[in-house]
């Protein structure tokens, strides 16, 4: 079986944990946490990073700092992983969901204009399956409304937006270090930005609030720390950022080149060295249209019998079940996606091989049907 993914964890990173254990060092505290915030934030253009137990404490951290709470309104797209919406929510804020662009499947800013009111305090940007969001469009719209702007860029990580990575792009951004993710660290998380105020008050929030004395506390924190074992793969995973982050793009290309004259399969937002956004596909994802002979799920189905995992688009938060009675819009794009999208294997050990034998599976579809 080829699975939909896989972490890349090299010699570097077994060493650094052995040196944890050797050391005692396997809570929350350790060289290897500020090493890992110092040098991640830097790979990402940025001055500071709070690292944490996962992405979607780093959302919920972010939001907090830059103080959404009860009765705010949050924008943010349809089309993403569940743990951005619930970030909104464990503020006791209210999250707006808007559509997608059919293209790109980033979040349509003219969506944005529409959802806007007097209690809309940010917009939660997702630089979607590794596509940078076009941010000066977002920034424009935010400061002209007096918005925060969040980065989620838990899919994203390494990606340029006009020469700038992403995570430095809004006020704040998020990671996430999750098993699948192009940096991993099993579990964990992180929150970057220029603004140091912001950043303290995530490492006060992600440790219950200490004050000095210890045991003496202003506000309800949380335990959302890191471990330093955590931090220590971590730090290897950031020195093989580059390497890491080319093995996508180079993915990517080969998928194109592989999938080049299918019919009905739209492929990924197309970028180059002159667009603005690069693609790192985080996950490489099809769009299925009328032209091709199956449905998503049939081709799933068929490629799983064939020892290719896949996985489905996201089910859009306006139709979750659990987000029912909130008073959602209809948003035709996030559905058309969810109903036509897939993604196909991308991790960093996917050989040319692999995709030639994954892209065949599917060629091989319209001999048997056509
Ligand atoms: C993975 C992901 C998250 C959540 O990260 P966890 O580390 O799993 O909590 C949040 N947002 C997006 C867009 C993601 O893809």
């Amino acid at each position: 079986m080829i699975p939909v993914s896989k972490p890349s964890i090299g010699s570097k990173e077994i060493m650094n944990v052995m040196e944890c254990l050797l050391e005692n060092q396997i809570s929350s505290q350790g060289k290897f946490i500020e090493k890992f915030e110092n040098e991640f934030s830097a790979a990402c253009g940025v001055h500071y990073g709070a690292a944490c137990s996962n992405g979607t404490t780093a959302l919920h951290l972010a939001l907090k700092s830059i103080g959404i709470g009860h009765g705010d309104e949050v924008i943010l797209p349809s089309f993403t992983m569940i743990a951005t919406a619930n970030a909104v929510l464990y503020c006791g804020a209210k999250p707006i969901f808007v559509d997608s662009l059919p293209d790109t499947w980033n979040m349509d800013p003219s969506d944005i204009l529409r959802v806007i009111t007097p209690k809309t305090k940010a917009i939660i940007v997702v630089h979607t399956y590794g596509l940078p969001v076009d941010m000066d469009n977002i920034n424009e719209i935010a400061s002209a409304n007096g918005l925060m702007v969040v980065e989620d860029a838990a899919e994203a990580h390494g990606a340029l937006y006009k020469d700038r990575r992403v995570g430095s792009l809004g006020d704040v951004a998020c990671f996430s270090f999750y098993g699948n993710k192009i940096l991993t660290t099993g579990e964990g998380g992180m929150v970057v930005s220029n603004n140091k105020q912001i950043i303290d008050r995530v490492k006060s929030l992600r440790n219950h609030c200490f004050k000095i004395p210890r045991f003496v506390h202003d506000d309800v924190g949380y335990n959302y720390r890191m471990t330093n074992i955590q931090a220590a793969i971590g730090c290897a995973q950031t020195e093989r950022m580059y390497e890491l982050v080319l093995s996508r793009l180079n993915i990517g290309q080969l998928y194109n080149k592989h999938l080049q004259g299918i019919r009905g399969i739209k492929l990924p937002f197309k970028t180059s060295a002159e667009t603005d956004s690069q693609n790192v596909y985080w996950m490489y994802g099809i769009v299925l249209t009328d032209e091709f002979p199956l449905s998503k799920t049939e081709l799933m189905k068929y490629l799983e019998d064939s020892g290719i995992e896949t996985r489905s688009f996201f089910y859009p938060m306006h139709k979750q079940p659990v987000f029912a009675g909130m008073g959602n819009r209809e948003l035709p794009v996030s559905e058309m996606l969810y109903e036509n999208g897939l993604y196909l294997p991308t991790y960093a050990e996917l050989t040319e091989q692999d995709i030639i034998f994954i892209t065949n599976k599917i060629r091989e579809l319209f001999r048997v049907k056509k």
